[in-house]
């Protein structure tokens, strides 16, 4: 009787969680939907006017952005914090001199006294 009981519960959670999954996915959708006239009306109207000039500045500008961001990407991962940042160092230093750092860290634990 338990087992049934519980069973039955369950299947009502499920039920409600996938109705509330399915009101979700409508409501993505609809975004989403949305969002795609938006854009598609924005190529349509830059196609239709002919205008390819601010085109191409657009994705000059989007390929710009994007070497700029992994340029960021990739001097943030040559930054690395100090090795003995668990006894309370705080800097963060380029390969090299993060290692001539460590050799004088204050935080080095061979160096407390
Ligand atoms: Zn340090």
């Amino acid at each position: 009787m338990v087992t049934n009981y519980t069973e039955s519960a369950l299947d009502h959670d499920q039920e409600s969680n996938s109705e509330f999954l399915n009101d979700f996915w409508k409501a993505a959708l609809m975004g989403y939907g949305s969002g795609l006239c938006i854009g598609l009306s924005i190529i349509y109207i830059m196609i239709s006017t002919g205008n390819l000039k601010w085109h191409a500045r657009i994705i000059e500008g989007m390929e710009q952005g994007i070497i700029t961001w992994r340029r960021k990407k990739q001097r943030e991962s040559l930054e690395l914090p100090c090795r003995y940042q668990v006894f309370g160092c705080q800097d963060v230093f380029t390969y090299h001199s993060r290692h001539q750092h460590e050799q004088n860290c204050k935080f080095h634990p061979y160096n407390f006294p």
